[in-house]
């Protein structure tokens, strides 16, 4: 059986991101096996993750959006359940604060992007700024159009100083956001995770979902790719986002430094 393998989306796809689209398909390996691939995907983060280290020509930022309890967390937890915490650094970004929105909207961003030899993740990111605001009414379409020229923009500057991106959209359905946010008021260790506006949101599910096909598609790059996970199964959407993780590190020709002759040829008495 082929394993399943996310492809970056393209300014032409159709992307309905309708229910269907965030379900497993038919051909979907076995759980065990799934959490088999997730177990050697991440281990492969980990090692990998050294070696950028060492090597400090490239840092990787990976981006996560997607809906409420369309677990980001969790495919955070996973994807770097193996690697060295002191390698990389993870932002979660809420509602700005005053000073946040008295700046430009990439004012908040650009300093926690991950420096050379470090990998960055993203709980929300500057996406958010054409999403909420869009669906509130608070900018115009050509406000959000003209950010996502920005967003490409500063993103392409990121790339070309060594900043590999990959980004990634938790793709889950109507149906199943209810069981999970239904779950966050019935359990009592996950009571306190349940937002009221967690349902305002929800109310404007079609609004959304129009904001994040427009996004997408306007701002997956070469240099900065959108990849939609379906997310309705946590263990394939984990292995999804740690095997395309993994293989974009694989892809960098990482080395470990050689030390100079003189080093290598000392010993220690
Ligand atoms: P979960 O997905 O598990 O529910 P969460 O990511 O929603 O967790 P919270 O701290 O509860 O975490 O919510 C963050 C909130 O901040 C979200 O509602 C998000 O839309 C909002 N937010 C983030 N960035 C912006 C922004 N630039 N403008 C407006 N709202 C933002």
């Amino acid at each position: 059986m082929a394993r399943p393998k996310l492809t970056p989306v393209r300014s032409g796809d159709r992307l309905t991101l309708n229910d269907r689209d965030a379900r497993p398909g038919d051909d979907v390996p076995s759980k065990a096996k799934l959490e088999k691939l997730l177990e050697d995907a991440a281990e492969r983060v980990a090692d990998l993750q050294k070696v950028l280290y060492a090597d400090a020509r490239y840092a990787l930022l990976v981006v996560f959006q997607g809906r409420d309890a369309s677990g980001k967390d969790s495919a955070i937890k996973n994807t770097f359940r193996k690697t060295n915490p002191q390698g990389m650094e993870v932002t979660s970004f809420g509602v700005p604060s005053k000073l946040e929105f008295k700046h430009d909207f990439l004012w908040r961003v650009h300093h926690r992007i991950p420096a050379r030899g470090f990998i960055g993740v993203f709980n929300r990111s500057h996406y958010e700024d054409v999403l909420v605001p869009r669906v509130n009414g608070s900018i115009t379409k050509k406000e959000w159009t003209a950010r996502y020229r920005q967003m490409n923009d500063f993103e392409r500057m990121l790339s070309e100083n060594g900043v590999v991106i990959r980004k990634f959209f938790l793709h889950m359905s109507r149906a199943e956001q209810r069981v999970q946010l239904q779950e966050r008021l019935e359990d009592p260790e996950k009571n306190w995770k349940f937002r009221k506006e967690d349902l305002d949101d929800r109310a404007k599910w079609p609004a959304f979902t129009a904001a994040y096909r427009d996004a997408l598609r306007a701002c997956s790059t070469p240099w900065a790719p959108w990849y939609v996970v379906p997310a309705d199964d946590k263990r394939l959407r984990n292995y999804l986002i740690a095997s395309t993780v993994a293989d974009t590190l694989g892809r960098l020709d990482l080395r470990y430094p050689l030390a100079p002759l003189e080093i290598r040829r000392m010993k220690i008495r």
